[in-house]
């Protein structure tokens, strides 16, 4: 590992005052960037620990949101009985992350940050366009069983690991930040980007900027929200495919429902199309089917994932299905 300087900062202020310096990386939890520095990815010169920035908060809101600090470890927020009971996709979500000892390291801001798991750029010999732009992407003819379906573009095929973001797209989560203008908020879909021609930024965070927390806001139909994770084996695995839902039916009929999608895409991917598909409709398998092949319309798989736009087809059948049954 290439030597570097270390600094454990108090401030959100003196956080971003450090970021001046060419090569400085922010260090939470550390489960992603420790990895990244073994492996020579990540390289920087100087690391600013966060770990004392008041972050470590959750907070039930006024309007029946929740908001939660960007220093809460997965472990922490998974089991918090609030969350649980009002926005259970999202403890769900964090459970079927990782490892019990990595999630009681990982924070909620690292892992919405941590950065792609493909297998070429974690390794440093091989072309790839989000490493070293311009490079080449050594996935596109190489491994890209685990890679996107979904958005992606000639110069990357990545997909976002965090099964986390997932369920914080159903619930249109804020991510709130702090930069050097002071306090800002994304929306969870204006958080993350498709690769295009910039493969290289995962996120429209402004350089240095820091993830202080996320905002729930209210969402009655989420206290029966779920999230369902396909992977290779029963843990400790990133997802091959995973869908988060909550679904509101009335006398049979779809009167509300979030969908959305991880491990396909460069991002989180909200099945807006599906959704849209199902509103007003009848409860039915049929309903869920169509409305899956809608959304999948768009999907451009490569030699090797094309099993990827059955299986996600399948898995929101099956979601949805069981919702549905619940809800009877
Ligand atoms: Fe790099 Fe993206 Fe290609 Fe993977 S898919 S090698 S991350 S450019």
């Amino acid at each position: 590992m290439k030597p570097f300087a270390y600094e454990r900062v108090g401030e959100p202020a003196a956080a971003l005052a450090t970021m001046v310096r060419p090569g400085t990386v922010y260090l939470a939890g550390g489960t992603n960037l420790v990895d990244l520095m073994k492996l020579g990815v990540a390289c920087p010169d100087l690391v600013v620990d966060v770990n004392d920035l008041p972050y470590r908060d959750i907070e039930a809101l006024p309007d029946g949101g929740m908001r939660i600090g960007a220093l809460v470890s997965n472990s922490d927020l998974a089991a918090d009985r609030d969350l649980r009971t009002r926005f259970p996709a999202v403890s769900l979500a964090l459970l079927s992350g990782a490892s019990g000892q990595l999630r009681n390291r990982a924070t909620v801001g690292g892992n919405l940050l941590q950065r792609t798991r493909c297998r070429y750029f974690q390794d440093v010999t091989k072309a790839c366009n989000k490493r070293d732009p311009g490079a080449g992407c050594a996935a596109r003819e190489g491994d890209h069983r685990d890679l996107a379906i979904l958005g992606s573009s000639p110069q990357c095929i990545a997909t976002n690991p965090s099964d986390l973001a997932v369920a914080l797209s159903i619930m249109d989560a804020s991510i709130e930040t702090y930069g050097p203008h002071g306090p800002d908020s994304f929306s969870i879909h204006d958080f993350y980007r498709r690769p295009g021609e910039r493969p290289e930024r995962d996120t429209n965070l402004p350089h240095g900027s820091l993830v202080t927390g996320v905002v729930l806001p209210p969402l009655p139909m989420a206290a029966t929200s779920t999230y369902r994770k396909v992977r290779d084996r029963a843990s400790f695995a990133f997802a091959t495919a995973s869908v988060a839902a909550a679904l509101d039916v009335r006398d049979g009929i779809v009167h509300d429902v979030r969908l959305a999608y991880g491990a396909v895409a460069h991002l989180p991917w909200r099945a807006w199309a599906a959704e849209r598909a199902m509103r007003g409709a009848p409860a039915t398998v049929d309903t869920f089917e169509r409305a899956a092949d809608e959304e999948l319309a768009g999907a451009r798989p490569l030699r090797d994932n094309a099993f990827k736009v059955p299986l996600v087809r399948n898995l929101t059948v099956a979601v949805l299905r069981k919702m549905t049954e619940a809800n009877w």
